[in-house]
């Protein structure tokens, strides 16, 4: 496919855009760091894999059962190839969440130790702090946050004072999901590579706005989920570098993760299929490949503009709003406004937006951290996907000024 940019004809390709709420008025979905919503080209794909070539993968002999284990494993490539990595160094996974506690059961437990810190950032989702709290409870290790600079961006100085011989892994978030910040994740590897520091890197809000290349940024592991990448629910990736999976113990037992079973004694299968106990979640794997594919035919440098442009004309036209207060002005970050007004309640803005036809998120962002770090309980969050036009900004900017007005 080639690639192009066409606002348009994206928008044509997803079935539920034409949806209407409340008494008929069109919807104008702003939720996409929450999830994003499925393209034809990946609704008909998992339905032409359930009605045409279903079946159960790895085990069988028959036609289907090739078929299904080729399509299975060709989304695995895919994934690689989407990561600039290896199709072994390609976990299944239930999403970023999984991918998460999947390194902190098994490396984790197997690495950490009494004294030990796990550094993270202040900024980072409840699934890449949550985790590894449960690891340091277990291992007497501590988790530290670096801090985060009153734009919404990462505290680089404290990161590399922060960096020291104690940490036994950086876990950190490539991109915001509440601030939109991008953290240059390659430099903040690079650092802890040279100081011997093992890498994750959660990308959930990553893979929806561009390239990502595993090798550039050069960590051990990266996650992300295929719901936020215009792929389905229950599916997700964890790359883990191939020296790194090799050492790891398995997360679950049962199914295709075993070399031989015998009640003397267990072997395991090699990486990736020593981490994926039981059957997988097939039309999971099969949406993601088509929304790969999918995402990989939007010109790239043409969604960033856009995305550029939209930030820009949203970030304007909300700071006109009187009590306006947007948390999260980094330089670098993508399509994702959280913002509190003065004397308003978020889940009341929201509510009202709502029944003007605009769907937004209110709340902690399950990043209460962070909330804590602004001083506020929740924020609305405006989050962008490849749908989306100037005429949403303008009418969610539209209802949230409307909301205000209302309100006080
Ligand atoms: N990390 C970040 C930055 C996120 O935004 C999210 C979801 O919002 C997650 C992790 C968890 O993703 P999932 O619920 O798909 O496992």
């Amino acid at each position: 496919m080639t690639a192009t940019f066409d606002i348009a004809a994206i928008r044509a390709e997803f079935p539920i855009l034409s949806r209407r709420v409340h008494d008929g008025r069109p919807l104008v979905y702003m939720d996409s760091a929450a999830t994003t919503m499925k393209p034809r080209h990946v609704l008909d794909a998992m339905r032409s894999f359930d009605e045409q070539h279903y079946s159960n993968v790895h085990r069988g002999s028959h036609t289907l059962a090739a078929e299904a284990t080729e399509m299975f494993e060709g989304a695995r490539t895919q994934v690689a190839a989407m990561l600039g990595a290896n199709a072994d160094e390609i976990i299944f996974t239930k999403g970023t969440t999984e991918s998460v506690n999947l390194v902190a059961a098994t490396w984790g437990r197997q690495h950490v130790q009494t004294e030990d810190v796990i550094l993270v950032s202040a900024m980072e989702h409840h699934a890449n702090i949550v985790p590894w709290q449960m690891v340091a409870a277990e291992t007497g290790a501590s988790v530290r946050p670096i801090p985060v600079l009153e734009d919404g961006s990462l505290d680089d100085a404290s990161a590399r004072q922060m960096l020291t011989a104690d940490i036994r892994i950086l876990a950190v978030t490539h991109v915001s999901n509440v601030l939109g910040t991008v953290n240059n994740v390659a430099r903040l590897c690079a650092m802890a590579r040279e100081r011997g520091i093992v890498t994750f890197v959660d990308g959930a809000q990553a893979v929806q706005h561009g390239n990502v290349n595993v090798r550039d940024i050069g960590c051990d592991f990266y996650a992300f989920s295929a719901h936020k990448l215009y792929g389905p629910t229950g599916v997700g990736v964890l790359y883990g570098r191939r020296e790194m999976l090799a050492s790891m113990p398995p997360y679950q037992g049962g199914g295709a993760m075993i070399d031989r079973v015998s009640f003397a004694g267990t072997t395991y299968a090699e990486p990736p299929m020593r981490f994926e106990a039981g059957t997988p979640h097939l039309e999971g794997a099969i949406g993601l490949a088509a929304a790969i594919e999918w995402f990989r035919s939007i010109d790239c440098d043409a969604l960033r503009h856009h995305e550029a442009e939209l930030l820009a004309h949203a970030t304007e036209e909300l700071s006109r709003i009187d009590g306006m207060r947007i948390i999260g002005t980094s330089p670098n970050k993508v399509g994702i406004i959280s913002f509190v007004v003065d004397g308003v309640h978020a889940s009341d803005i929201g509510m009202i937006a709502d029944r003007m036809g605009v769907a937004m998120r209110v709340g902690h962002h399950c990043a209460q951290p962070l909330m804590d770090r602004f001083g506020v309980s929740s924020t609305v969050r405006m989050s962008f996907g490849v749908h989306t036009s100037h005429d949403d900004v303008q009418q969610s900017v539209h209802a949230v000024a409307k909301a205000v007005e209302m309100l006080r």
